[in-house]
């Protein structure tokens, strides 16, 4: 589904990412550790498209896709998560997800049907769809980043830290929700450090240092 070969990145003269390659396959959930500054958000930077100067082979879905601008790769089925959520701070919640519907991929549903299935995933938000999301806590407006993604419709989640630095509640209902996803078939590449998602992986790599450990 997902194959990266070869790929180099640089900010400026210093190289962050040394011929990192993996693949994920349809439905897996692949997890990226490694200590801060390993490269783990560089590399999913590099695939959404949003990454420092690149080379290196990213094919989705059998085309060669690292000429792509970001749009276009998220209309082809791959949805980013950053690790500092990106939100609309002064839209509510619910015009923070209809905003990401306009610019749907070419997913099966409607708008509408994607709008019930995240409120099924996350009922903690259909409590507060007025709500600015400048006045939700940082957990919440994790899960908000995530179900606007959703809203897209990708066929693989490119995840930065889903669960960091959020309440444990709220850290059991992410995951729950992230497994329910890849159970109906979403793939997942996660980074983090904290293993909640790890145990339930296919396969766990690291990068050290902006070079990938064992087999990709
Ligand atoms: P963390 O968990 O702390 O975010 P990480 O594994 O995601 O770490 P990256 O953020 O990808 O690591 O950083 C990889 C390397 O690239 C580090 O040496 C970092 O200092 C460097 N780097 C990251 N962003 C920039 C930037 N905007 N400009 C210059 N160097 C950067």
């Amino acid at each position: 589904m997902l194959t990266v070969e070869g790929l180099n990145a640089w900010y400026g003269q210093a190289q962050a990412l040394f011929d990192v390659s993996l693949s994920v396959g349809e439905g897996q959930l692949i997890v990226i550790q490694g200590l801060n500054g390993a490269g783990k958000s560089t590399l999913l930077q590099s695939l959404i498209g949003i990454g420092p100067r690149a080379q290196g082979r990213i094919t989705w879905q059998n085309q060669p896709i690292q000429t792509w601008p970001a749009h276009r790769r998220a209309r082809a089925g791959l949805g980013f998560v950053a690790e500092d959520r990106r939100l609309f701070t002064g839209l509510s919640v619910k015009e923070n997800l209809w905003i990401a519907a306009a610019s749907g991929s070419n997913a099966q549903a409607t708008p509408a049907q994607r709008f019930e299935r995240v409120m099924s995933l996350f009922p903690q938000l259909q409590t507060m769809l007025h709500r600015p999301a400048s006045q939700m806590s940082g957990g919440e407006q994790q899960m908000l980043a995530l179900a606007r993604t959703l809203m897209i419709g990708p066929r693989l989640l490119l995840l930065d830290e889903p669960c960091e630095g959020i309440a444990p509640v709220l850290v059991a209902a992410m995951r729950d929700a992230l497994l329910q996803l890849a159970r109906e078939g979403v793939a997942m590449l996660v980074a983090e450090q904290n293993n909640i998602l790890a145990r339930h992986a296919q396969r766990v790599l690291v990068l050290t240092s902006g070079r990938m450990d064992g087999a990709a």
